[in-house]
């Protein structure tokens, strides 16, 4: 049962779809979906990216686990919460929904000296975040032994009596509806008694948590997003999982997703981001603030005196990338591209296109030696992503292409 099915449905699988069937069908909607493949939807970009994402959460069997248990928002599903929903919320909803951390284990009574389950809460966090550092805090309830009766549930000296519901067991059977017509049975752990086989009677109940052992407690976690981080990087609060008794308590772990930037792209330490320059810069050259960074400062740049910047011509600036993690004082580099922005034809109209002409090399000649046939053909205009896109998807939906995830397993995109 998972809690939300966006994600697959992005991928158009079904929630139990192998991690081959998840990989097969990214690779098919990437293609449909890549917005050099649609230069004229204006959401195509923001597509592809639900696309990343849902691929990049389902293909990690740990972050698929959370997605499933939790939905994109980390938090419990089927209430209907929106994707905007405050982070310091979801927490609440989060423990306060989640009955001794992990639910009944099937097959026995609970083994004594056991964890209690860790949460995994997916966080997102900007690459700014993890530039400069950050501290989040957190509201959080979770279940507490109760601190009246040292979460024995009686009253001092209060002998627990065998349960009747399981017979001193601790586990009961059930039958489940397992498909449209047929019902399993299995064992599950005693309700009533929590699988301890035995519990306090009535009047023997401590008068704080009448006799259940947990309360809930609320309490401020936080979360220190230290500079340098990188995606998937998990923050660990030992400890702060539901407490419950005879057990140890589980950790609630933190782990970051990177949210893409509009302007940097990193990969490592190393930040990479796109500068357009116009003709003129690009023939005479340019001394201006070309990028804000992530810590706001603006850095400038003048050009190489007599240099012609082609586009893609690209230049690397020493210790501006990205602090590393535990060494912020130690920088990677940033790396800018260069590309090209051509005059508009309502430039083009206002200008003498003569002078410009007279001032610019000249144009080409044909081809020599001239070919003999010569075809005057007709075209439109294109994009060069539907080169080879023939409609013909049967490459991509043959069982043998296991090996060649990194053609589309990174889409080589660059910011703008
Ligand atoms: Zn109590
Ligand atoms: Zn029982």
């Amino acid at each position: 049962m998972v809690a939300d099915t966006t994600y697959y449905d992005l991928l158009g699988v079904k929630p139990e779809a192998t991690e081959g069937e998840i990989k097969k069908a990214y690779r098919k909607q990437a293609m449909l979906h890549h917005p050099d493949k649609n230069p004229n939807d204006p959401e195509a970009s923001q597509k592809f990216q639900g696309l990343q994402n849902a691929y990049s959460t389902l293909i990690d069997a740990e972050e698929r686990a959370a997605y499933d248990r939790y939905g994109v928002d980390g938090g419990p599903g089927g209430h209907g919460h929106s994707h905007d929903m405050d982070p310091e919320d979801f927490l609440a909803h989060l423990f306060g929904g989640m009955p001794f951390g992990g639910g009944p284990m099937p097959g026995g009574p609970r083994r004594r000296g056991r964890k209690g389950e860790d949460t995994i809460i997916p966080y997102d966090v900007t690459l700014e975040d993890l530039y400069n550092g950050k501290t989040a805090y957190f509201n959080t309830e979770r279940n507490v032994l109760c601190g009246t009766c040292k979460g024995s549930g009686g009253r001092p000296n209060a002998k627990p009596s065998k349960c009747t519901k399981c017979n001193g067991r601790g586990i009961t059977t059930v039958h489940r509806q397992v498909g449209p017509s047929q019902v399993g049975v299995s064992q599950v752990t005693c309700p009533d008694c929590h699988g301890e086989g035995t519990k306090i009677r009535d009047k023997d109940r401590c008068k704080k948590c009448k006799g259940g052992k947990i309360t809930n407690e609320k309490k401020k976690l936080e979360v220190n997003i230290e500079k340098g981080m990188v995606d998937r990087q998990k923050i660990v609060l030992a400890g702060e999982g539901d407490q419950e008794p005879g057990i140890k308590t589980g950790d609630v772990i933190f782990q970051l997703r990177s949210k893409p930037h509009e302007t940097f792209e990193r990969s490592g330490a190393d930040l990479l981001t796109a500068v357009a320059i116009t003709l003129s810069e690009a023939l005479l050259g340019f001394s201006r603030i070309l990028i804000t960074h992530l810590d706001g400062r603006g850095i400038h740049v003048a050009s190489e005196p007599g240099k012609v910047y082609t586009p893609g011509e690209t230049i690397v600036v020493k210790g501006e990338g990205m602090p590393t993690y535990k060494l912020p004082d130690k920088r990677g580099d940033l790396y800018i591209v260069f590309e090209l922005e051509m005059p508009s034809p309502e430039w083009l109209q206002k200008v003498d296109r003569t002078a410009i002409e007279k001032l610019l090399p000249p144009k080409k000649a044909d081809i020599s030696p001239r070919p003999e046939v010569v075809d005057d053909v007709e075209y439109e205009h294109t994009d060069v992503g539907n080169f080879g896109d023939d409609d013909d998807d049967e490459e991509w939906d043959s069982d043998d292409d296991e090996d060649d995830e990194d053609e589309m397993g990174a889409p080589d995109c660059r910011p703008q």
